[in-house]
């Protein structure tokens, strides 16, 4: 048999001329990305992990025993009673939006598996799909014996399937980003930004927390999807590498307008989990100090390796690092009958340490929770409340979530015009989006845009059973409303 250096480059890299059929016809544009480049100039394609099927097969065989080892000794429902209910709301949230997300990325590897423009490069997707399909299957199976204990738990698979406010723009994203991307852009988009700048925040900063909770099942599930993605998302710096050469202009939209899109799905599923949902004592650090640490620092020193610039709105994104998820959550907190998993009410202490992580923003956020602790203490524990009416509130015409870029006195959601129908964006990033590519997106409609359609009813009442929830599983206060600080404390985190 020949040693595996013999043949592992002659595999790898099976390209050739074709003489039937145009280069063209057999990777069409369309379907396999700009700029068209002939095979020549993708031919020094390469990533340093150089896997082989074989040992790949081998690498994931003993990944899966090693984590079902894990699930036979720690992974029953009794196991996940015992962990703190506000992380466990924090769990369903993370695991709603992870595995059908993964799934669509097994088609995004699978197109690139075909569709890419070098052999190494399409050897790389395939495997990179293999891991993307353990990525759907591990969090459907270690939370489906969850269900009859808490059906709050079913949204890890119907999650996707519901017109639920967050999984319109779950979908809007992932459907994007993962199911229609042509191969260079899913390169960029996923690859290099979504999975070397911002999945570090799971791997990293949520399974540090995981740990501390002693969620042992999380953390180890989070550490072993973690070195598949660290492979294939090798896959994203030499495509970029090669766009850059021709046309860098393209490269930097591609950077920018992921990054954006990317940062507003962390600020949900990170921000409130880091934030809000780990109890207090074992929160590592702060998302934004996470955010520093594991995506600007990393991020601005690769986007400087490739000789390109920070996106244009980094001042924007650097504000809203302050605010944005603050903002959502207030607003999620207010809206709880709108989603699958309970919120916490944060309580002195953890106010006291949110203004400590957000010193310059944080004041203006305490007079909101001061009118919902207000809303609560009246109610008195045990009763469930609403601050709203029952009008919806307006969602961004381009991320699809609530208007809460800006700061609490100066919301930054503006209007824009496009062939004869009016649109809302949250903040300038999601407008400049929307106008660089409107065929993308002036078709889609928002829960606003469909409320006036008559696809989803006005009313709030009914728009929940809309969005696929019912009494026994939307969202609740997580403690309800029975707080030891709430009966005659002074509330005021100073
Ligand atoms: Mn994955
Ligand atoms: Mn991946």
């Amino acid at each position: 048999m020949l040693k595996r250096d013999e043949w592992l480059d002659l595999a790898r890299k099976l390209d050739w001329s074709f003489s039937y059929v145009d280069e063209r016809e057999v990777f069409p544009e369309v379907i396999s990305g700009r700029p068209w480049l002939a095979q020549d100039a993708w031919k020094d394609w390469d990533e340093p992990y150089r896997t082989t099927y074989a040992e790949y097969v081998t690498n994931q065989h003993a990944k899966d025993v090693a984590l079902d080892a894990v699930r036979e000794a720690i992974g029953r429902v009794e196991d996940f009673q015992k962990h703190d209910a506000s992380w466990l709301n924090g769990l369903k949230l993370h695991v709603a939006t992870l595995p059908l997300a993964e799934f669509a990325a097994v088609v995004g590897n699978l197109r690139a598996g075909r569709f890419a423009r070098d052999s190494a490069w399409r050897t790389t997707a395939a495997l990179g799909a293999l891991d993307e399909l353990r990525h759907t299957q591990i969090p459907l199976l270690l939370m489906h014996d969850l269900v009859q204990w808490d059906p709050q738990f079913d949204w890890t698979h119907k999650f996707f399937h519901t017109n639920d406010w967050v999984a319109i723009a779950g979908r809007h994203l992932v459907d994007e980003l993962l199911l229609t991307a042509n191969p260079i852009e899913f390169a960029i988009a996923t690859n290099f930004v979504f999975e070397t700048g911002f999945t570090n925040l799971q791997f990293v900063g949520l399974a540090s927390m995981a740990h501390h909770v002693g969620d042992r099942m999380f953390e180890k599930m989070v550490q072993s999807i973690q070195t598949d993605e660290a492979r294939h998302a090798q896959i994203g710096g030499p495509v970029l590498q090669t766009v850059l050469k021709h046309d860098p202009a393209y490269a930097q939209y591609l950077i920018d307008k992921w990054f954006w899109r990317s940062w507003h799905f962390f600020a949900i599923v990170t921000g409130f989990a880091m934030d809000y949902l780990t109890p207090l004592k074992d929160r590592t650090a702060s998302f934004k100090e996470f955010m520093e640490e594991w995506t600007l620092d990393q991020f601005a020193r690769s986007l400087e390796e490739y000789g390109l610039k920070k996106p244009w709105y980094w001042d924007q994104f650097l504000d809203g690092l302050d605010q944005y998820h603050h903002m959502v959550y207030a607003s999620a907190y207010t809206y709880r009958a709108t989603v699958w998993f309970d919120l916490t009410l944060p309580g002195p202490e953890e106010r006291a340490w949110l203004r400590l992580k957000y010193p310059n923003t944080w004041d203006r956020m305490e007079p909101i929770w001061e009118r919902i602790t207000e809303r609560a203490r009246q109610a008195g524990p045990g009763v469930e409340w609403y601050t709203h009416g029952v009008t919806p509130v307006a969602f961004c015409d381009l991320c699809q979530l609530v208007l809460c870029e800006g700061t609490t006195d100066a919301n930054s959601a503006r209007t824009y015009a496009h062939e004869g129908r009016k649109y809302i964006f949250c903040s300038e990033p999601c407008q400049w989006i929307f106008q660089t590519e409107p065929q993308r997106y002036a078709a889609h409609k928002s829960v606003v845009g469909r409320i006036l359609a008559g696809e989803a009813p006005p009313n709030l009442l009914e728009l929940v059973k809309y969005f696929g929830l019912t009494q026994e599983m939307w969202g609740k206060d997580v403690a309800g409303g029975s707080y030891p600080w709430l009966v005659n404390a002074k509330t005021n985190g100073a």
